[in-house]
C-alpha cells in the first residue's frame, strides 16, 4: 500500500515512516514537543507517522528528534531576574508595601485587605 502516491495528504517520500502509535523513542510530533515545552527548533523532519483512514488519504504527522528540540522560550538568567522583579512589583501593594501573593489588579490598585478593610473584618 505504500507504493501508492500519498502526496495530497502531505506525506513525504524518502522519510522513515512508522505506523501511528509506533513512533520510535526519541522522536515526537510537534504537539508532543509542545507538551514538554519544546519546539523543533529549525531541525528538519526526522520521520513521519501515518494512520490509514477509510476512503481517504492517511493521516500524516511529522516527527522530530527530541534531542535536537529547543525550549519554547529560551530564558537567560538575566531575563529570569527581570521577570521575577517585574512580577514582584506587580504583586506588591503600594499601600502596605506587602507582597500580596498575586498580581494587584490595576482597577483596584492595592491588595484586597487595603482595598476592602470592611469586608475582611466581616469575613
Ligand atoms: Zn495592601
Amino acid at each position: 500500500m505504500f507504493a501508492k502516491c500519498f502526496d495530497p495528504t502531505g506525506a513525504r517520500h524518502g522519510l522513515p515512516t512508522y505506523p501511528w502509535r509506533y513512533a520510535p523513542d526519541g522522536l515526537a510530533t510537534k504537539r508532543q514537543l509542545r507538551a514538554r515545552g519544546l519546539r523543533p527548533g529549525g531541525q528538519s523532519i526526522a520521520a513521519q507517522i501515518m494512520r490509514p483512514r477509510y476512503r481517504r488519504g492517511p493521516l500524516v504527522a511529522y516527527l522530530y528528534r527530541v534531542d535536537r528540540a529547543k525550549p519554547v522560550r529560551p530564558m537567560t538568567p538575566g531575563k529570569w531576574a527581570a521577570l521575577a522583579k517585574a512580577n514582584r512589583a506587580r504583586r506588591t501593594c503600594p499601600a502596605c508595601r506587602q507582597d500580596a501573593g498575586y498580581v494587584i489588579p490595576t482597577s483596584v490598585g492595592m491588595c484586597v485587605p487595603c482595598a476592602y478593610p470592611e469586608e475582611q473584618r466581616a469575613a
